[in-house]
């Protein structure tokens, strides 16, 4: 029998679920599977509540912007990414925001283009 021992992506500490469950993301590019403590999770300071679709324009791909809400009440407007339609295809322009932040804006891009019927 192995064991697992689980780190959190985030503050490297290892730790335990206590809440039966795991907090986990899946990273953009690589599709490794970043874990996360619960303290972590929950005190997020880029725990993200909403995101809106600001603009489109529609090329061969579609470089839209996107305005980010998070839970602690501070908005970030105007990241801009591009969407390829034809390969389904999300990329967010240069941020300063942490790549697991950066993957969870992605999916939640593609889920308002889902929603818009553009996906
Ligand atoms: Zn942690």
């Amino acid at each position: 029998m192995k064991f697992l021992k689980l780190i959190c992506s985030k503050c490297k500490e290892s730790f335990v679920p206590t809440c039966g469950g795991l907090h986990y993301m899946t990273e953009r590019f690589t599709n490794n599977m970043l874990l996360f403590c619960d303290k972590c999770a929950n005190i997020d300071k880029y725990a993200i509540d909403n995101v809106k679709l600001t603009k489109s324009n529609h090329y061969g791909s579609i470089c839209d912007s996107v305005e980010v809400r998070f839970k602690d009440g501070t908005i970030q407007e105007n990241i801009e990414y591009n969407y390829f339609p034809e390969t389904k295809f999300i990329r967010l322009n240069e941020c300063e925001l942490p790549e697991y932040t950066q993957t969870l804006i992605v999916e939640m891009i593609r889920e308002k283009l889902i929603e818009k019927g553009l996906m």
